[in-house]
């Protein structure tokens, strides 16, 4: 007789705050990753990152980087890739 193991991901923890990804019992886990494998050339060569976070998180994180985007560019004149930084689609069903 053979046993098999299946590994079921039935929820995803937020690695900022802690909490639950699912917001909906039955449904699947809502979060967003933030990812990096840095390579050969790289100060960080061969480390791999992978942070989950919330929906919370995420906008607190995307308000973070967009003030700090903001900082950066405050004495340049052009600002024209903005774009990173918006709504790329949206998907309403
Ligand atoms: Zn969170």
């Amino acid at each position: 007789m053979t046993s098999q193991t299946i590994e079921v991901v039935s929820d995803v923890v937020c690695d900022v705050c802690g909490n639950s990804t699912t917001k909906e019992k039955g449904y699947a886990p809502e979060f967003a990753t933030l990812q990096a494998d840095w390579g050969y050339g790289s100060d960080h060569d061969g480390e791999q990152y992978e942070v989950h976070l919330c929906e919370t998180c995420f906008f607190s994180t995307l308000a973070t980087l967009k003030e700090q985007r903001r900082l950066l560019l405050m004495f340049s004149e052009e600002d024209d890739n903005q774009a990173a930084f918006d709504l790329q689609s949206e998907n309403n069903c």
